[in-house]
């Protein structure tokens, strides 16, 4: 159990290697685990003595005001840093019961803020389990669910960045009630954007805080304008999730996960020459592989399960293509991009793998070409919206 490997010098990670085996990298892993398990051991040991520091107010005689400034004084802490040390500290006085969950890894340290916010002694044995095995964004949802917010704000604000050129709010800065409001406070220039955050207000309500383009909001306004007949009192959320709903449902019929998928060339069955195409998908197949897998990646981890993520999903040939699988239900998983291609280097090996790439890449520039844009040049943007508001205007 204290054998960890020594850790490397950090100036030989700019070195080339190669690649880890399955024996190495099964071993880093162990490493990992036994330096992951004594980092946990020594946070909460950490939060035990601040805490024990704190109910002594062993900042006092050291001369500071409080155990936030000790922290960020004594400690180089950032506010930030100082901050959550303080509230999780203070939750281990009042609940020394998290203590064992953070050492043994079922509660992370990063959401003790969102414990303690909503942890009373009556509670406890009830809601501390809720947050075991949360990442930070599943904690707030828990302590949103527990603590609600008693009015959650419904308002939608538009803010100016100083990037970002406000040509229009037209359709968004009339006088609707459920219109967004265009604030008047930009923020600082050279600001960076933020990124998009998600709040928790109640167990059914987020906040979303999202930068969007100028050009997006001309867009959502052109759609209200559009509904604006049949449903005059129509939400922002309410266009955006139909438009979500198009967009979901557009991919779902691409992904054939519809009842009646649109039959393909394949469907047909053979060509008259009775040769078949062998990276042709049937859509029943296609429909019936993604149904299996749940539209995840299928793609077995070395721990056992599968990896089970949705992003960018394809469907990759168990025995590939070029060692004569063909296009069945057996022969068909659904993969993350990245597995697809690693469980095609294991069985093909790099040099096969670089050229079928190579050779995608080619296929894809040319159908840009034939489609009359050069390879790499974006399509044309906007031309929805354009088409949308000439659309709405009235006849002159
Ligand atoms: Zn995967």
């Amino acid at each position: 159990m204290d054998s960890t490997t020594p850790y490397p010098d950090p100036a030989s990670l700019l070195e080339l290697v190669p690649p880890a085996t399955l024996e190495e990298a099964r071993s880093f892993r162990d490493d990992l685990v036994l330096r992951l398990a004594r980092e946990r051991d020594s946070t909460s040991t950490f939060l035990l003595t601040l805490a024990d520091f704190d109910r002594r107010r062993g900042w006092e005689p050291l001369g500071h005001s409080s155990l936030f400034a000790f922290l960020m004084r004594e400690l180089g802490l950032s506010k930030g840093g100082a901050s959550s040390r303080l509230k999780s500290a203070r939750l281990v006085l009042r609940f020394p019961e998290v203590i064992e969950p953070l050492r043994d890894g079922r509660l992370c340290v990063t959401s003790l803020a969102e414990v303690a916010r909503v942890l009373t002694p009556e509670n406890m044995a009830e809601i501390l389990p809720l947050f075991y095995d949360c990442s930070v964004r599943e904690a707030r949802e828990v302590a949103a669910a527990v603590a609600p917010f008693p009015r959650p704000p419904r308002r939608e604000a538009v803010t100016s960045l100083p990037l970002v050129t406000p040509r229009s709010s037209a359709g968004l800065g009339s006088d609707e009630p459920s219109t967004p409001v265009q604030s008047t406070e930009p923020l600082p220039a050279g600001a960076a954007a933020p990124r998009t955050e998600v709040r928790p207000l109640t167990v059914e309500l987020r906040r979303l805080h999202v930068t969007v383009s100028a050009r997006f909001l001309d867009k959502v306004a052109a759609a209200r304008d559009g509904l604006s007949n049949a449903h005059p009192d129509v939400t922002t959320e309410q266009v955006l999730e139909a438009a979500l709903d198009l967009l979901l449902e557009k991919q779902a019929r691409a992904k054939a996960l519809v009842k009646k998928p649109r039959r393909r060339p394949a469907d047909a069955g053979p060509a008259p020459d009775g040769t078949v195409n062998p990276r042709a998908i049937p859509a029943a197949v296609e429909r019936a592989v993604r149904l299996r897998d749940g539209d995840r990646c299928a793609f077995p981890l070395d721990v056992g399960g599968v990896c089970g993520s949705t992003w960018r999903v394809q469907l990759d040939h168990v025995v590939p293509v070029a060692l004569g699988g063909t296009p069945t239900i057996e022969n068909l998983r659904c993969a993350c991009r990245r597995h697809n291609r690693l469980a095609a280097e294991r069985l093909l090996g790099d040099r096969a793998t670089s050229a079928m790439r190579a050779a995608m890449a080619r296929r894809r520039a040319a159908r840009k070409r034939r489609r009359g844009r050069p390879a790499g040049q974006p399509p044309r943007r906007n031309a929805g919206a354009r088409r949308m508001r000439r659309a709405s205007r009235p006849p002159s």
